[in-house]
């Protein structure tokens, strides 16, 4: 049986790739130190055998004992109001973090899979984004501490490959969505659906003339499973290229929800917000095989019976 370690096994995605892999029939050992993840995201994988779980903070020296095939990193706090309240953590899992698990990977003779992010574009200048595209991240700006952090991911990851010939992944993950996403977490979708469901006003920042492009959770999932499998050691965008503003998606919300007492209130917009975002997935496409197979109403449906369940009314 395949050994796979997920690091930020209780968060919102790490969560999913559980799941995931524990159905191929992997053993899972799952690690968190429940900085921003919840363990009821993972309950139910307590009682498989093919299931541990390390309460660890792996910017700290990690060791898993015995075999591991396959590492998939997956810690951090990956919300721009999480990474505003901790800059430090964020930046430290991104590079030590990163840097503790590739040389577990080496020492296991493991392949890794390291969680990069579309906000290495930054604010880009070119639309849609292809991996080619450098970037237009400001290094000293709110959000850099995670995008730096990023970078540097990727950067180290790209080293361990070419100077260690390490076998490594990189996936670039796009807006992503679905259930298990906090309910709290600052991100618009969250922050929408808990605000049209308690019939508050929808805070959309700026005019919401801003874009973005979102990908269902299991749609994504399916795609870090195939670029695991796959050989390319190149980054590689995972998303959905479906891109909306974001006055459209509150439109889209106010619709699906159907609570009278909702509407829509403008904030301000945050420092270095980006006003594009739209992955081009060509690459996927032609390494994987891959692309996106849920229409946002599907997903935005099965997201709402969570958000439901889980939004409190008082
Ligand atoms: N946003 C918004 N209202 C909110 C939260 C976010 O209008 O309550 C906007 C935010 O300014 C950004 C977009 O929605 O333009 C997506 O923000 P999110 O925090 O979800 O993630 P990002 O894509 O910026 O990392």
């Amino acid at each position: 049986m395949k050994k796979v370690l997920i690091t930020g096994a209780a968060g919102f995605l790490g969560s999913h790739l559980c799941d995931r892999f524990i159905r191929e029939g992997y053993h899972v050992v799952g690690m968190d130190n429940l900085l921003t993840g919840s363990l009821t995201n993972i309950e139910h994988l307590f009682k498989l055998k093919e299931f541990e779980y390390y309460h660890h903070d792996v910017t700290k020296f990690v060791h898993v004992p015995g075999e591991l095939h396959y590492i998939l990193h997956f810690a951090s706090p990956a919300s721009p109001m999480d990474y505003l309240k901790m800059p430090i953590q964020t930046l430290k899992v991104g590079a030590l973090g990163t840097y503790n698990l590739l040389g577990l990977a080496k020492e296991k003779n493991a392949r890794i899979l390291v969680a990069s992010t579309s906000e290495v574009y930054g604010d880009p200048l070119i639309h849609p984004q292809p991996e080619s595209y450098w970037g237009n991240v400001n290094p000293v700006g709110p959000r850099g501490v995670y995008d730096e952090a990023k970078r540097f991911l990727e950067a180290i990851t790209m080293a361990y490959h070419n100077f260690h010939g390490l076998d490594t992944r990189i996936v670039r993950i796009f807006n992503t969505y679905g259930p298990r996403m906090r309910v709290m977490d600052g991100r618009v979708l969250p922050a929408f659906f808990s605000q049209a469901i308690r019939g508050e006003g929808l805070t959309v920042f700026g005019d919401g003339s801003q874009t973005r492009s979102f990908c269902y959770v299991d749609d994504l999932v399916e795609g870090i499973y195939r670029l695991l499998l796959s050989d390319c050691h190149e980054p590689v965008n995972i998303g959905n290229p479906d891109e909306i503003t974001i006055l459209e998606f509150a439109s889209e919300v106010l619709e699906l929800v159907k609570n009278p007492a909702a509407h829509v209130v403008f904030k301000d917009l945050p420092v270095d917000d980006p006003k594009v975002r739209q992955p081009d997935i060509t690459r996927a496409k032609a390494v994987l095989g891959w692309e996106p197979q849920v229409p946002r109403s599907e997903g935005l449906q099965k997201t709402l019976d969570y958000f439901r369940q889980v939004v409190t009314l008082d």
